[in-house]
């Protein structure tokens, strides 16, 4: 059974049996949205994502390019490459690094 996790996100088609779900496990979540591109997918069941975030200089009236990054856990019943659009959503800290959870892949 799906939980609704309170977004308006495509549900994913099978289950999992992660308990850092917040479909079919454990896992609330609360708090900020990230949506970002996903640079990196090596790590097991996490990826690292990227989105701009430029930052304005007032002195010259002009943004710089920055960005901003984060780790987020993928459940198990998400596929997730390298270079998807992801949307994440804040949770309970996993484990160091990770409080945020993949809960869209956007084509
Ligand atoms: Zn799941």
């Amino acid at each position: 059974m799906t939980r609704d996790i309170g977004l308006k996100v495509n549900e994913p088609k099978r289950e999992c049996t992660d308990k850092h779900c917040p479909f079919h496990g454990e896992l609330a979540i609360r708090g900020k949205l990230f949506d970002g591109k996903v640079t990196g997918s090596k790590a097991r069941q996490t990826i690292t994502l990227q989105k701009d975030a430029p930052i304005y200089f007032n002195k010259f009236k002009r943004y710089a390019r920055g960005k901003s990054s984060i780790h987020a856990h993928v459940p198990g019943c998400i596929d997730v490459e390298s270079g998807d659009k992801v949307l994440t959503a804040e949770c309970r800290p996993i484990s160091k690094s990770v409080c945020y959870v993949v809960v869209e892949v956007r084509s």
